[in-house]
């Protein structure tokens, strides 16, 4: 189930949402506006700064008495966020799992999917 927000009201949103860009400073920074996910309550979107073209993430929950979210610099592109989305969280056995690793099986893991 997507957000109560019609699909086309969502760029306009989160340039609203986003005063500022965390990295230069820029007041009206919402360039590019990529929907990743657009749940119930919650809006994830990727934006490219218009002034100093940093890729940034926000997460903005949709929430009866208003919005609420943040933003963060990010170094994904779209379809690496779309694909993440789908992956279960990491949980602490993951990251005891990836201290037992050798460094060559761990850099196969982190490697781009069409290298593997
Ligand atoms: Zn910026």
């Amino acid at each position: 189930m997507s957000s109560p927000i019609p699909k086309s009201a969502l760029p306009e949103l989160i340039r609203h949402f986003v005063e500022k860009c965390p990295a230069c400073g820029s007041t009206q920074p919402v360039g590019l506006v990529e929907i990743i996910k657009d749940e119930k309550h919650i809006l994830l979107a990727r934006l490219v700064c218009r002034a100093c073209q940093s890729a940034l993430l926000t997460r903005i929950h949709v929430l009866p008495h208003g919005l609420w979210g943040s933003v963060l610099m990010t170094d994904l592109e779209a379809g690496e966020l779309r694909r993440f989305c789908k992956e279960p969280p990491v949980n602490l056995n993951h990251v005891l799992d990836a201290h037992t690793l050798d460094g060559e099986r761990l850099r196969h893991l982190l490697s781009p999917p069409e290298k593997r």
